[in-house]
């Protein structure tokens, strides 16, 4: 199928964006991208009578780091850009880390880091990572602008705070404190397919090698990113040791998560995910904390 008629803006700058968004919001869609919008659109699920495309607007395409070590992403900034730039790699090594399980490399030429935060799928890598490291995202529209934490940011499958004349302008994510590691870990069926279940972990280790923080971020057990509280709460004081690892990972299948069946995997399937690969990923977060520590 094709899309239904729409027309379509090329605006060159944030502000002529916005205020296209400010005139149309409710009948608009920005394209991004355009690896999600477009299917949708070509099978009408999404039938936009407006189309923005941000493709032009060079501003929002940047990386950049702050003298606190925080890097900035522009919402534009394609998934290749983030895959391969060495800021990322040395300050966000769990975005780095993540990259290449993003789709194919044909994907990531056109996908944007703020089209996969705004298009909110919980499967999508970039979103449960968002909130392992307590990122925040920068919304502006004509009237004003604001920071949202990414904890507070998906409200559900495909959906979020953004206000239908909103554009997500960048994403922060924070440096984390000295003695810190972190690691993702998901299983696919093929190589490059969205995970059956995926976990982000970032954890911290005190002075006497106790946890002293951890946050432990699932994608595709809900319908937005799902931390898992408890488990963390039984790791911090802790040494984390093989018991102590396993303990959190029960936790986290059987009290954090709620899994459903799907024509992916059943929701036992997807808790027995959970287990282990929470284990594995805590055992990588603090064997790379330990490291950091040196
Ligand atoms: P678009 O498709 O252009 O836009 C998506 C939505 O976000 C639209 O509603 C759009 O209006 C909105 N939007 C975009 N940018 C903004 C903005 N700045 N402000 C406000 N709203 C905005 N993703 C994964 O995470 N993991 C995978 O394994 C994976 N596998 C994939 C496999 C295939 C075959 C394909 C086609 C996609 C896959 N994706 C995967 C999705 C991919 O990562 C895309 O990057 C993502 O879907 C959306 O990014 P985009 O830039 O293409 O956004």
């Amino acid at each position: 199928m094709k899309p239904a008629p729409f027309e379509y803006y090329a605006p060159r700058t944030v502000d002529e964006a916005l205020s296209h968004l400010a005139e149309h919001g409710y009948d608009a869609k920005v394209l991004a991208g355009g690896q999600s919008l477009i299917p949708m659109m070509n099978f009408r699920l999404a039938q936009p009578s407006i189309l923005i495309d941000l493709n032009n607007i060079a501003a929002l395409s940047s990386i950049g780091v702050g003298e606190n070590g925080d890097i900035t992403i522009g919402a534009m900034t394609r998934h290749s850009q983030v895959e391969h730039d060495p800021l990322v790699a040395k300050y966000a090594p769990l975005v780095f880390e993540t990259m290449p399980h993003i789709a194919t490399s044909q994907v990531r030429n056109r996908g944007t880091f703020g089209g996969s935060i705004a298009h909110a799928d919980p499967s999508a890598e970039l979103v449960a990572v968002s909130v392992a490291l307590d990122g925040r995202f920068h919304l502006r529209s004509q009237s004003g602008e604001r920071w949202v934490p990414a904890k507070e940011f998906f409200l559900g499958m495909f959906a979020t705070l953004l206000e239908p004349d909103e554009l997500l302008v960048e994403a922060v994510l924070p440096s984390q404190p000295p003695r810190s590691g972190s690691a993702l870990l998901e299983l696919a069926r093929r190589s490059h397919d969205f995970a059956l279940v995926g976990v982000a972990a970032v954890v911290t280790l005190d002075g006497r090698n106790s946890c002293q923080d951890a946050r432990i971020v699932f994608l595709s057990v809900g319908d937005r990113p799902v931390e898992a509280h408890k488990a963390a709460q039984v790791l911090i004081g802790q040494i984390p040791t093989t018991e102590a690892l396993r303990a959190a990972a029960e936790v986290a299948a059987v009290e954090d998560v709620h899994p459903s069946s799907d024509i992916h995997a059943t929701a036992a399937y997807r808790r027995h995910l959970v287990k282990v690969l929470t284990r594995r990923v805590l055992k990588l977060a603090f064997e790379r904390a330990s490291s950091n520590s040196d």
